[in-house]
């Protein structure tokens, strides 16, 4: 089903009125981790009038050690969706337990992180649900088997999935990860699905971030997936790869010129 030989044309997402893939380019941006009311909303107000149309947020957080922050858990999620009341932007963010499914019906866009993307029962869950998936690249999987991944979620009947390059392990340490580019390139010949870019956690650097967003959209990609904090100093969880707001104003300026320029509308 995700395979491009027996589906030609670019698959056109649709998240509450946003499309994304097929000439459609849209921005997820928002704080890795939701940490409190006014954080998430000032956070989704900033975004928004820089021109982002999706809001993301952390509440179930996969940290690699256990003593870090694990997210709001169920109360992030509600202050998630307060910011959307505030801003009318539709929201995403990540699942990791099947278990969890209930709370995330009034969740417009679910994420399937990178730690989970061979999690196939969760992947089939996903798929007998209706919302559209958000499917981010294993640390160490390969493009065959992303797609793969991708499968599992439509073989369930959901065919609303997007796929996102979030940068693997290679043997490089000065980056958190090494952005796949290419792998952009490859997957929209491989897929007829939308392929999003999130240069935040590819290199965890923000002085990073704007040159590689830059570079994803060149490189053909459907959309991006931002990490912007009100504070990134004081930030609970990837501080060091988070612009500021205005970082991201001055971003989103020229990514507007820049998509238009290759032809797509934002
Ligand atoms: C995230 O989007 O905050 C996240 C944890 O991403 P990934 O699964 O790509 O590491
Ligand atoms: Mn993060």
């Amino acid at each position: 089903k995700a395979n491009r030989k027996f589906h030609p044309d670019d698959s056109v997402i649709d998240v509450e009125g946003v499309k994304i893939g097929g000439g459609s380019f849209a921005v997820i941006a928002g704080p890795c981790s939701i940490e409190s009311e006014a954080q998430i909303t000032y956070c989704a107000q900033r975004v928004k009038a820089a021109g982002a149309s999706l809001l993301r947020g952390g509440a179930f957080k996969p940290r690699t050690s256990p003593y870090s922050f694990q997210g709001m858990r169920s109360e992030g999620l509600d202050l998630l969706k307060l910011a959307r009341r505030a801003t009318g932007s539709p929201i995403v963010t990540e699942i990791m337990n099947t278990e969890h499914l209930p709370l995330f019906e009034n969740v417009d866009l679910i994420q399937v992180g990178a730690r989970n993307m061979q999690n196939f029962e969760l992947l089939k869950a996903v798929g007998r649900q209706k919302k559209p998936v958000l499917l981010k690249r294993g640390l160490a999987n390969t493009l065959e088997e992303f797609v793969m991944s991708a499968e599992y979620i439509m073989a369930e009947g959901n065919e609303n999935v997007i796929l996102c390059e979030r940068g693997i392990r290679t043997f490089e340490t000065s980056m958190r990860n090494t952005l796949d580019l290419a792998g952009v390139v490859m997957l929209h010949k491989m897929t007829h699905l939308p392929v999003i870019v999130d240069p935040s956690h590819a290199c965890g650097h923000a002085w990073m971030v704007p040159q590689l967003a830059k570079a994803a959209v060149a490189a053909g990609a459907d959309g991006l997936m931002i990490e912007v904090h009100n504070d990134p100093a004081k930030a609970k969880c990837d501080g060091a790869q988070s612009l500021t707001p205005d970082q991201f104003d001055e971003l989103m300026d020229f990514i507007g010129k820049e998509v238009e320029f290759f032809g797509k509308k934002m």
